[in-house]
C-alpha cells in the first residue's frame, strides 16, 4: 500500500463525535441517554432565513459565485469595509485559512486551554507549535507569531475581560503578533455584548464569525472572516484552491439573517438563559460539583474534582454508563480542562432537569471518599 503523508497524522479531532458514538451504542442496547455533549442549538433555523434560502434556489442561484463571497453578503457583514470580508462554508475553514496564512513551520501560536481543540490541531497541521494561552502571563518567545482568542469561549462560556483584551492587544503590538479572534458565540450573550480585540488592534486581528450558532444554521455551513487588508488576497486564494466558493443560495439566506434580525434569535437566547440558570443551580446542589454561571454560549463547565474520581475522563465515562447522561471531559479541550466537565445546555429544560437529577442520584451512590485518596 502507498504511504500516507505524515502531515495528516498531526490532525486532532472533536471528541464530541466519539462520545456520541458511545452514547448511540448504549441506546442500541436499550438505554435512554440524555445528550449534553453536542455543541449545536436544538432550535430550527428561523423561518425567514429558510424562506430566503429556498427562494434563492428557486430563483436559480445554483452556480459558482465569487470566491470571497457575494457582494451583498459581504456588505451586510461589514458595511464599513466589505473588501475585508471573506466568506467560507463555516467558521472552521476561516480559522484554518487564517492559521495557514500567518504561521510558518516552527512558529508558536498561543491557543486557549481549555479551548476549542481544533485550534491546536490546525496549528500542528500547519507545522506550528500550540502553546497554552495563560491570560495572566502569556508565554511569549521569539518564535511566537499568533494568538488565538475565543470569547465567549467554548468550552467554558466565559467572556475574556476588557483588561485581558487590553493586555493581549499591547502584547501583540509589542511582539508583532497576529491575532485570531473567534467570535462565533458573540451574539449568544447574557449581558452587555463584549468588545472585540479588533477594536483595539484592527490591523493585526482576524475576526472569525459565522451563522452556525446564533442563527441555528450549523448544517447550512456559512461563516466569515474580517481580515487585515494584506491577508484578504492570500486567504481568498485559499478559498479558490480549496472550495472555490460558498453555496450562493446559502449566502443569500445569510444576508437575509443579517438584514432582519429574526425574532426567533432573541427567543432562543432567552430560553438559553433560563436553561443556564436551571443547570447551574441544579449542578451546584450536587455534593462534589461546583459550577459557575457563564456569560455566554450554551455550555457550563463545572468543576468535579471534589467527587474524588481519578480523572475527568473517568467522571464523564461513569456518568454516561451509570447515569445515562452524555457529557465531555474537560480534557477534550486541553490539559487545563482536567477536573472539569463540559455540558451543553442546548437541550430542553425537562431533559436538563432529568439529567441533573440522574447525576445527583449517581453522585449520592458513590462510596464515601477516603481522605486524600481516589475512589476505586
Ligand atoms: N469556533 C468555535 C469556538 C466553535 O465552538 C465552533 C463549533 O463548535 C466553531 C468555531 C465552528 O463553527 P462552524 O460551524 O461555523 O464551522
Amino acid at each position: 500500500m502507498p504511504r500516507i503523508a505524515d502531515r495528516v497524522l498531526q490532525l486532532g479531532t472533536e471528541t464530541a463525535l466519539d462520545v456520541l458514538v458511545k452514547a448511540r451504542a448504549l441506546e442500541q442496547r436499550g438505554r435512554r441517554v440524555i445528550h449534553l455533549e453536542v455543541g449545536e442549538p436544538d432550535f430550527p433555523t428561523p423561518q425567514h432565513i429558510v424562506e430566503a434560502g429556498v427562494r434563492a434556489l428557486r430563483d436559480g442561484h445554483t452556480r459558482y459565485g465569487a470566491p470571497a463571497g457575494l457582494p451583498e453578503l459581504r456588505e451586510a457583514i461589514h458595511p464599513g469595509a466589505p473588501d475585508r470580508v471573506v466568506v467560507a462554508p463555516g467558521a472552521k475553514p476561516l480559522i484554518f485559512f487564517g492559521i495557514l496564512a500567518t504561521l510558518a513551520p516552527g512558529d508558536e501560536a498561543l491557543v486557549p486551554d481549555p479551548g476549542f481543540p481544533i485550534y491546536a490541531s490546525m496549528v500542528r497541521f500547519c507545522g506550528g507549535v500550540p502553546v497554552p494561552l495563560d491570560l495572566e502571563s502569556p508565554a511569549i518567545t521569539p518564535r511566537t507569531r499568533l494568538v488565538i482568542v475565543n470569547s465567549p469561549c467554548n468550552p467554558t462560556g466565559e467572556v475574556v475581560s476588557e483588561e485581558h483584551l487590553r493586555g493581549l492587544a499591547a502584547l501583540a503590538e509589542k511582539n508583532d503578533l497576529w491575532v485570531i479572534s473567534d467570535e462565533i458565540y458573540r451574539r449568544i450573550i447574557y449581558g452587555p455584548e463584549p468588545r472585540s480585540i479588533a477594536a483595539l488592534i484592527p490591523d493585526r486581528t482576524i475576526v472569525v464569525d459565522g451563522f452556525s450558532k446564533c442563527y441555528a444554521m450549523t448544517g447550512w455551513r456559512l461563516g466569515y472572516g474580517v481580515f487585515p487588508r494584506p491577508l484578504v488576497e492570500p486567504v481568498t486564494k485559499l478559498v479558490t484552491n480549496s472550495v472555490s466558493c460558498t453555496a450562493t443560495f446559502v449566502q443569500r439566506a445569510g444576508a437575509a439573517a443579517l438584514l432582519m434580525r429574526p425574532p426567533e434569535v432573541d427567543r432562543m437566547i432567552a430560553e438559553f438563559r433560563k436553561r443556564r440558570d436551571a443547570i447551574v443551580k441544579g449542578l451546584s446542589a450536587v455534593p462534589g460539583v461546583s459550577c459557575r454561571s457563564p456569560h455566554g454560549a450554551f455550555y457550563v463547565f463545572p468543576n468535579v474534582t471534589a467527587l474524588g474520581l481519578r480523572s475527568s475522563a473517568d467522571v464523564a465515562d461513569r456518568i454516561l454508563n451509570e447515569a445515562g447522561v452524555a457529557t465531555l471531559a474537560g480534557t477534550c479541550f486541553g490539559n487545563e480542562g482536567e477536573g472539569y466537565l463540559r455540558l451543553s445546555y442546548a437541550n430542553s429544560l425537562a431533559n436538563l432537569d432529568k439529567a441533573v437529577s440522574r447525576i445527583a442520584d449517581w453522585a449520592s451512590r458513590l462510596a464515601p471518599l477516603p481522605t486524600g485518596r481516589y475512589r476505586a
